[in-house]
């Protein structure tokens, strides 16, 4: 990768909105700045600073407050009082940080997490380059943007939307903030609004997707908006081949479980396990759960589980011990190199943004089991766009029964369907490799924005 002359000398500061799914890619991408000679500095939020497990690399990590230095977001009694103190103190202790580095080391840029858009205007007053990072797909980023602007109103009226620039969605298509945007799905849905209260003022739009990937979005964006793709941020040692023993590509907010999943990982078979993770976030019911552990269990296939440490009293009674032959049941896990393992043939996965980006970029085949929030869009992206994997049927109680999960897993793990979907995701990992690839085009993307700054 070629250095920027004059990249050394420009300091860019990278503030990721305080969770899990927004950490990792905002990190990758510093990550690769650094590569190209940047000089980076991630503002991560103080608690998060002291809820970091692992914080690998030679990245600085400089903490500002967000008003909740003892509990973050999840301690706020909702999003919008949380966003709304994290912008009063925030605003603050952002600006003190760029102050701080204003004479040895001079801040160029401040590149934001887009929920975070109030850090726009601290850029604007301290007179840097601001750039909007969004972390999840240019579809559901449009599907936001329409709602935004009142051309998409909810509740929406099915059965089917139309939105230009997007495949014709069913209603459940939408994320489910916007399909159901009541309680506090509403609350949510004001939130995720917010990222576009400004974005037009932004000097750059980066989203982690690439071109190819979501092609007809991509090009109706980029025809209203100044959009740079730089995705997927999976590290290219990733893509470049399969490896092992190395987790230097994230941010844990979770305890790493010490079971020595790798090691188990490394007895079985190519392809012949079923990786099973929710996330971060997502919270299955007590049913779903027990639906789940049985039909992951008579698919027959060695299976590698992550249940959070605060959903472990769901699993039930006495399943670990009873399939302690076939599966392992561990509490968070590196899952770039559980995916990058010749031994993962299969992800069933809630569809978060960066799972699904990782999955394909790795080419592992996927059971869409999508929960809330963008992953119903996701999931529809995965089965029917870009057909790499298949969904778990909802039944009318909203469960995802055992034997449709087991079927599922049997057909993509050996399947004639299962087959071609092998094929499918083996041409978008060589896809999303060309990216990012020197002179691809997520590559080209993340040069002509550096190129830029250097410039300015
Ligand atoms: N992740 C991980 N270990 C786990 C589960 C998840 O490292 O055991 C990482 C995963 O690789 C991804 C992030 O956590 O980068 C989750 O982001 P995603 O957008 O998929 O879901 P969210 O947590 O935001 O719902």
């Amino acid at each position: 990768m070629e250095k920027e002359e004059g990249a050394s000398s420009t300091h860019v500061l990278v503030l990721p909105f305080p969770a899990q799914g927004h950490m990792n890619p905002l990190f990758q991408f510093s990550n690769r700045l650094v590569s190209k000679g940047l000089k980076v500095t991630l503002a991560t939020t103080i608690f998060i600073a002291k809820t970091m497990k692992s914080h690998p690399g030679s990245l600085i990590v400089d903490p500002i407050s967000d008003g909740f230095d003892d509990g973050g977001w999840a301690v706020a009694e909702d999003m919008n009082i949380y966003k709304e103190r994290f912008e009063a103190v925030g605003s603050r202790t952002l600006a003190e940080l760029v102050e701080k580095y204003s004479h040895d080391c001079p801040v160029k840029c401040l590149i934001y997490d887009s929920h975070i858009p109030w850090a726009l205007d601290v850029a604007k007053k301290l007179g840097i380059v601001g750039a909007s990072f969004f972390t999840q797909s240019c579809a559901v980023d449009l599907i936001y943007y329409n709602v935004s602007r009142g051309l998409l109103s909810t509740p929406v009226q099915g059965p089917t939307v139309t939105i230009p620039g997007l495949p014709l969605l069913e209603v459940n298509d939408l994320p489910s903030f916007v399909y159901y945007a009541l309680g506090s799905y509403a609350t949510h849905l004001s939130s995720v609004l917010s990222q576009f209260s400004n974005f037009e003022k932004a000097d750059w739009l980066l989203v982690n997707t690439f071109d190819k990937l979501e092609d007809e979005v991509v090009q109706w964006m980029s025809k209203k908006w100044r959009i740079k793709t730089i995705g997927p941020t999976v590290p290219s040692m990733y893509l470049d081949k399969r490896m092992e023993g190395n987790t230097d590509y994230g941010i844990n907010l979770f305890h790493l479980d010490t079971d020595p999943f790798v090691k188990w990982l490394n007895t079985k078979e190519t392809s012949s396990v079923v990786y099973v993770s929710f996330g971060s976030l997502a919270e299955l019911g007590e049913e779903q759960m027990e639906e789940l552990a049985w039909g992951l269990k008579n698919s027959n296939s060695y299976f590698l589980w992550v249940v959070r440490a605060s959903e472990e009293t769901k699993l039930p009674s006495k399943f670990v011990e009873e399939t302690s032959e076939k599966g392992m049941v561990v509490t968070w896990c590196p899952q770039l190199e559980v995916l990058a393992h010749r031994a993962v043939g299969c992800f069933m996965t809630h569809c978060g943004w960066n799972s699904t980006l990782e999955a394909l970029s790795l080419g592992v085949p996927m059971v869409a089991m999508p929960q809330w929030t963008d992953q119903t869009t996701n999931g529809k992206f995965v089965v029917d766009i870009w057909e790499v994997g298949l969904r778990a049927r909802v039944d009318e109680k909203g469960i995802v029964r055992r034997e449709d999960i087991e079927l599922c897993i049997k057909e993509v793990m050996e399947g004639d369907k299962g087959k071609e979907i092998k094929r499918n995701v083996k041409k978008w990992k060589e896809l999303a490799k060309e990216a990012v690839d020197e002179g691809g085009s997520s590559d080209k993307n993340i040069e002509d924005f550096i190129a830029g700054l250097v410039c300015d």
